[in-house]
């Protein structure tokens, strides 16, 4: 690995053994009769799909959730076991595809799952119903109960599972608490009036990330769980009413490449927007917003940590380099590594608050030329 690391100018280095750490914590506040279903879709998060739910396999976690066919594909591809539920829209002409690689497709509305009646598929097409109970995304509406009833009735699709997802569940505000209980027994009325019709209605899921933090006593088959897996929190401030302690799986790395002196009222980087105040000792980092780095924490709005020290960013973030003030650094070296996001010092939910987003979007928007190095400590 040593080898691997000293070729790399900009990499993302996964450690493999917080994200068993995080599912275990996870796994602390779910009901018993709960599993977890990983969300793997963006490249996990930008954390490297194929490695991850290795992992995932590894440990135990059978059943995944993907953003589009395509990741599902993937998936296959690297021989991941276990159930793979589609969360998005496949069109029509793909479904085929669905079925050929084992993967389950999320029927995403009334017109989806009406388009979907009539095709004689040679096998059945595998499905979970998406349910809007109020964030109108996609989702058959919660009140169209006949209308689920009949896709029951189906003869060409087999459904396995009914969902449905919260939309204000990170928060602490009364009238969104109420909102998310709405959203909660607007679902299980549709769920009991299905079982009391005699339907087999399967799995049944709601709980994302913060679904699992807010509202702990729900004891649905999965929770769906994507960023605290990840190990970080969406944001610096998100509402959490069960303290959760999570391990950052993911870090950030690039070098210095070239230090030099620059004198007072010198400048630096494109629109010369930083002027030198005194004499003093720049470097230049090889990674940029093409990276990932956004370009609005320019200027001094975000810090990388060197040898252990914090260093600010000068003038403006190019797109494959960008440059530090490193007067105040004790010890700095041409090659020396450069952690941008991971420990406190440099969390994601710092950097996601300053650039104005969630860690979620951060994370998912890293380079696809950036390196990979997975590490796990167990083994
Ligand atoms: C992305 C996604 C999730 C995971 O959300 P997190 O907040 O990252 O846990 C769960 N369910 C659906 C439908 C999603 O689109």
């Amino acid at each position: 690995m040593k080898q691997e690391l000293l070729k790399n100018r900009a990499w993302v280095e996964i450690d493999l053994s917080n994200l068993e750490y995080n599912i275990n914590q996870i796994k602390k506040i779910i009901s018993d009769k709960t599993k977890i279903m990983a969300v793997v879709k963006a490249n996990a998060y930008g954390h490297g799909i194929v490695e991850i739910s290795k992992k995932l396999n590894e440990i135990g976690i059978f059943d995944f959730a993907v953003a589009t066919l395509d990741e599902g594909i993937i998936l296959r591809k690297n021989n991941i076991i276990g159930n793979i539920l589609i969360l998005g829209y496949t069109s029509i002409e793909n479904l085929d595809y669905v079925i050929k690689y084992d993967l389950i497709q999320t029927i995403i509305d009334e017109e989806y799952a009406e388009k979907l009646s009539s095709i004689p598929f040679n096998t059945k097409l595998k499905v979970h119903l998406k349910i809007n109970t109020g964030m109108n995304r996609i989702g058959i509406h919660y009140s169209n109960v006949d209308f689920i009833k009949k896709i029951y009735s189906y003869d060409n699709i087999k459904v396995l599972g009914i969902f449905s997802h919260l939309c204000v569940a990170d928060s602490c505000k009364k009238s969104d608490i109420k909102f998310s209980n709405t959203q909660i027994d607007c679902f299980n009325n549709l769920i009991n009036k299905l079982k009391a019709s005699n339907i087999d209605v399967g799995k049944v899921h709601f709980q994302s990330s913060y679904g699992i933090l807010n509202y702990p006593e729900l004891e649905y088959d999965y929770v769906r769980s994507g960023i605290i897996m990840y190990g970080v929190n969406s944001e610096i401030n998100s509402y959490s009413m069960t303290p959760i302690n999570l391990k950052p799986v993911l870090s950030l790395k690039a070098r210095v490449t070239s230090i030099k002196e620059i004198h007072k009222g010198e400048s630096v980087s494109y629109g010369r927007c930083y002027k030198a105040l005194k004499d003093e000792k720049i470097a230049t980092i090889s990674i940029g917003y093409a990276d990932g780095i956004p370009r609005n924490l320019s200027c001094k709005k975000m810090k990388v940590l060197i040898n252990g020290e914090l260093a600010p960013i000068v003038g403006r973030i190019c797109m494959d380099q960008l440059i530090i003030n490193a007067t105040n650094l004790k010890n700095i070296n041409q090659g020396d590594i450069v952690t941008l996001i991971g420990n406190n010092k440099v969390s994601a939910e710092m950097i996601s608050y300053k650039s104005n987003t969630i860690t979620n979007e951060l994370l998912s928007r890293l380079g696809s030329r950036l390196n990979y190095i997975f590490i796990d400590e167990r083994k």
